[in-house]
C-alpha cells in the first residue's frame, strides 16, 4: 500500500518536473527587453500606447504572445515567433532571403505589424492585439536561437545538459541563462540599461533586417560550440555568453522603443 503511494507520488513529482514548453527568452527575458523600451519612449507614444494598453505595461504584456499558445484557436500565430533560414548563410545571402521572403514567419509577421500599426484608423481592439504581438516579437528576433536553425528547429533538437539537468540549445537561451542570474525582470533592467551613447545611437539607426541577421550569426556560432550530444554546460558558459545575452536584450529593448516612438508619435 505504502509502496503504490510512494510510486504515485513519484509520477506526480515527475510530471511537474517536466519540462514547461519553450516560451521564447522565457518570461523574464521579454519583460527586461518591455522595461527597458519603456524607459526610452516618448511622451507621445508613452501616451498613446497607455490609452491602447490600459493600465497594463509594455513590460507586462509582452509574455501575452506566448500565453495565447495555450488557446487553440491561436495556433496559426505559432510559426510568427521565428525564421527558419539554412545554416552557412553569408550576410549578403541572408538579407537576400528576407528581401523575397513570403513565408509566414517572424520576420514577414512583424513587418505586416508595423505596417498596420501605422494605419490611423485600426480599430481599438485589433490595435491592442497588434501591438501586444510585436512587443513581443522584437524580443523573439533578438533570441539567436528564433532566428535560424531550419534543420535543428531553433536548436531544440541540440540536446545539452545544463549542469546535470537534460535540456537543448534553444532552452539554454529562452530560460537557462537568464534564470542563472538570479534577478527580478526590474532587477535585471536596473543591471545591464547603461547603454553606450554611440553604441545605442548605431542600434537605433540599423533596420530590422540588420537585427535577425545578428541574431543569425550569434546562432551559427553557438551550434559550432556544442561539440557533442548531451554536452555540459554550466558555470563557464554562462561566464562566456552572459555579455552576448545582456547585449541582445538591451539591443531589443532600445530598438522596441524606437520603433515604438515612430510608430505612434505621428
Ligand atoms: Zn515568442
Amino acid at each position: 500500500m505504502q509502496k503504490t503511494v510512494f510510486k504515485k507520488l513519484l509520477l506526480i513529482g515527475l510530471f511537474f518536473y517536466l519540462p514547461f514548453q519553450t516560451m521564447a527568452w522565457g518570461v523574464i527575458g521579454h519583460r527586461v527587453v518591455g522595461e527597458i523600451a519603456d524607459k526610452y519612449l516618448n511622451t507621445t507614444a508613452r501616451a498613446k500606447i497607455l490609452k491602447i494598453l490600459g493600465i497594463e505595461s509594455v513590460a507586462m504584456v509582452s509574455n501575452w504572445a506566448d500565453f495565447i499558445k495555450s488557446d487553440s484557436s491561436f495556433k496559426h500565430l505559432d510559426s510568427w515567433h521565428y525564421i527558419n533560414l539554412d545554416s552557412g548563410l553569408s550576410h549578403k545571402d541572408v538579407l537576400d532571403y528576407l528581401n523575397k521572403d513570403t513565408a509566414v514567419d517572424l520576420y514577414t509577421r512583424t513587418s505586416f505589424l508595423v505596417k498596420e500599426l501605422k494605419k490611423k484608423n485600426l480599430p481599438n481592439d485589433k490595435k491592442a492585439f497588434f501591438l501586444k504581438l510585436l512587443i513581443h516579437f522584437v524580443g523573439d528576433i533578438h533570441q539567436p536561437m528564433h532566428v535560424g536553425g531550419k534543420s535543428d528547429l531553433g536548436g531544440n533538437t541540440i540536446r545539452v545538459s545544463w549542469f546535470n539537468e537534460p535540456s537543448n540549445l534553444h532552452r539554454m537561451w529562452d530560460e537557462h541563462l537568464i534564470e542563472f542570474q538570479q534577478l527580478s525582470y526590474t532587477e535585471y533592467t536596473r543591471a545591464i540599461n547603461h547603454p553606450n551613447a554611440a553604441l545605442k545611437k548605431k542600434w537605433q539607426a540599423e533596420n530590422m533586417n540588420e537585427w535577425l541577421y545578428q541574431s543569425y550569426e550569434i546562432g551559427q556560432q553557438l551550434r559550432t560550440e556544442i561539440k557533442q550530444p548531451n554536452q555540459r554546460l554550466s558555470y563557464q558558459y554562462n561566464f562566456n555568453h552572459i555579455a552576448t545575452l545582456n547585449r541582445r536584450l538591451l539591443q531589443a529593448g532600445v530598438r522596441l522603443a524606437t520603433l515604438l516612438n515612430e510608430i505612434f508619435s505621428k
